[in-house]
């Protein structure tokens, strides 16, 4: 199975990617808002066919990606059946299995944090994602959004602890950097929960935490129940002079087969050596030519009249020729995929 950990920094949030490495299927576990491009340009990058994001339940903290994700990709969004959310496909109920080629998920309810909270465990029980119900080292809160600790301490104990000490725990948030965990090591050593706690000692605890009010939840959770719908429909703007897409690397691509059809409309600028321009792949006609060595001296050559794409022999050089000019405040500047090497090979004429 296919499996990446991603980290979004403004909400401390993980989010998994889960594919059968076979079918390409895949499913996404919290997707966060503002991450979509990222997202996206990864479930590209390595060919995966987004069936399901699947949302622990409904946060306090970001807004999920799964409306996103199905405007985009055609997902199918799931959450617990129970918030009754708009723009929910899938809604979960404990003991629902969620598959992904020849991969599943079992759905476990962990209320307690909120009073939809879901874990998921992969079918052979190796891992299990556990939203906000057992952080690595702690839990989540219980002083909001029909949270109770009692619940949450019965929940971690008969749906988390009963799993094998080895099965890797992967939690929704964590602010420390710790990144996994396993149900033997929380079990013995979960601040809150571990070693042995009891129900009281841990209501005490969750009830003493004097935790501030979340900054994000009167945005967060009602953007939530929507599914993550912005409440007027309309998504952050794209760039509106080109269809470009953001590589996993965060870089701002356009596909050689729109530039052929738009060159008026754009400014070529090529950042290959100049006995390049003349070697065996050529150069397109009209292209202003800058050597990248130069770039950083000359950016005020660089007209401004019309967006710039950025040229070189497959896309590397003049992927750091597009970052040089967006760091000289550029907004209007795309790589060109793949450089002359893709565009030869596409046949497109010079
Ligand atoms: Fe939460």
């Amino acid at each position: 199975m296919l499996f990446r950990q991603l980290f979004d920094a403004a909400s401390s949030t993980y989010t998994y990617l889960l594919a059968d490495e076979q079918t390409r299927e895949a499913v996404l576990i919290d997707t966060v808002f503002e991450q979509h491009a990222r997202d996206a340009a990864l479930l590209r990058e390595l060919g995966l066919k987004l069936l399901y994001t699947l949302d622990t339940h409904c946060h306090a903290d970001h807004v999920t990606g799964a409306w996103r994700m199905k405007v985009a990709v055609g997902s199918h969004a799931a959450l617990a059946g129970v918030y009754a959310a708009e723009n929910v496909d899938l809604a979960l109920a404990h003991g629902d299995r969620v598959r992904f080629g020849a991969h599943a998920l079992d759905v476990r309810a962990v209320p307690g944090h909120t009073e939809g909270c879901l874990a998921f465990v992969t079918e052979d029980r190796s891992r299990v994602f556990t939203g906000d119900a057992l952080l690595v080292r702690g839990t989540g809160r219980t002083d909001f959004q029909g949270g109770d600790p009692g619940r949450l301490y019965r929940s971690i104990h008969e749906q988390l602890f009963s799993l094998p000490d080895d099965c890797a725990v992967y939690p929704g948030h964590d602010y420390e950097g710790r990144t996994s965990s396993t149900i033997g090591e929380e079990r013995a050593f979960n601040a809150r929960i571990g070693s042995g706690a009891r129900e009281a000692d841990f209501v005490g605890t969750m009830r003493n935490l004097g935790l501030p009010h979340p900054k994000q939840i009167a945005v967060a959770v009602p953007a939530n129940l929507r599914g993550g719908r912005p409440e007027d429909g309309v998504l952050p703007s794209v760039p509106a002079w080109a269809p470009v897409m953001t590589t996993y690397a965060g870089l701002p691509e356009v596909a050689p087969e729109w530039v052929a059809a738009h060159r008026d409309a754009v400014h070529l600028l090529d950042v290959r050596e100049a006995p390049e321009l003349e070697g065996e792949l050529g150069h397109l006609a009209g292209v202003h030519a800058i050597a990248l060595d130069e770039l950083r001296a000359r950016v005020g050559e660089v007209p401004t009249d019309r967006p710039v794409v950025l040229v070189c022999r497959t896309g590397r050089r003049s992927a750091l020729a597009t970052q040089i000019l967006r760091k000289a405040g550029r907004e209007d500047v795309a790589n060109l995929a793949g450089g002359m090497v893709a565009w030869r090979d596409l046949g497109l004429p010079d």
